[in-house]
C-alpha cells in the first residue's frame, strides 16, 4: 500500500501534450467573424445552440469554442440562453420528430435579421439516422437553412469559417441590395 501510494506521488502524470494548433491564425479567423458581425450588425454576433436530436458529438465542438484556448467570447462572439436575443441559430443532429415543433418555435421566437447554421453531416440530411423511424429529416426540412457546416463532427475550426463565411455572405447580401 505504501509503496503504492509513493509510486503515485513520484511518478509522472500519463497525459498527452496539447495539441497546438495555429493560434495566430485561429486568432485571425476569429477576429474577423467579430469585425465583420460587428460591420454587419453594429454589435457582436450572439449564437444560440440548438440540438434537434444530435448524438452530442456536434455539442463537444460547439462547447470548445467557449473553452479556456478558444475562448470566442474575447473575439466578440458569444452564446446566449434565449433564442429572443440570438441572431444565428447553431442546429446540430437530424431533427427527430420529438425536437421537430421544438425548432419551429425556436426558429419563429428568433428575431429577424436571423440566420441558420446547421452544423455536422447529420444536420444536412438525417446523416447515419437517416433511415430512422425516430427522425424527420435534416434541419432544411424543418427551418430555412443558409449554410451548412460539414463534418462528424466539425471542427471549433471549421465552425469559425463557417460563422466567417455567413457574415461576410451576409454582408455582400447588403452592399448589392
Ligand atoms: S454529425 Fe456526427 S457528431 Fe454530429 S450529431 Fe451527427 S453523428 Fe453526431
Amino acid at each position: 500500500m505504501r509503496r503504492l501510494l509513493l509510486e503515485g506521488l513520484l511518478r509522472a502524470p500519463l497525459t498527452e501534450a496539447a495539441p497546438t494548433p495555429d493560434e495566430v491564425a485561429l486568432a485571425e479567423l476569429a477576429t474577423t467573424v467579430g469585425r465583420v458581425a460587428r460591420r454587419k450588425l453594429g454589435r457582436s454576433l450572439a449564437i444560440r445552440e440548438v440540438d434537434a436530436g444530435s448524438c452530442n458529438g456536434c455539442e463537444l465542438e460547439i462547447h470548445a469554442l467557449n473553452n479556456a484556448f478558444y475562448d470566442i467570447e474575447r473575439f466578440g462572439l458569444r452564446f446566449v440562453a434565449s433564442p429572443r436575443h440570438a441572431d444565428v441559430l447553431l442546429v446540430t443532429g437530424p431533427v427527430t420528430k420529438n425536437m421537430r415543433e421544438a425548432l419551429e418555435r425556436t426558429y419563429h421566437a428568433t428575431p429577424s435579421p436571423k440566420w441558420v447554421v446547421a452544423v455536422g453531416d447529420c444536420a444536412a440530411d438525417g446523416g447515419c439516422f437517416a433511415s430512422s423511424y425516430a427522425i424527420a429529416g435534416g434541419v432544411s426540412q424543418v427551418v430555412p437553412v443558409d449554410l451548412h457546416v460539414a463534418g462528424c463532427p466539425p471542427t471549433p475550426e471549421a465552425l469559425l469559417k463557417g460563422l466567417l463565411a455567413l457574415v461576410e455572405r451576409q454582408s455582400e447580401a447588403a452592399r448589392s441590395s
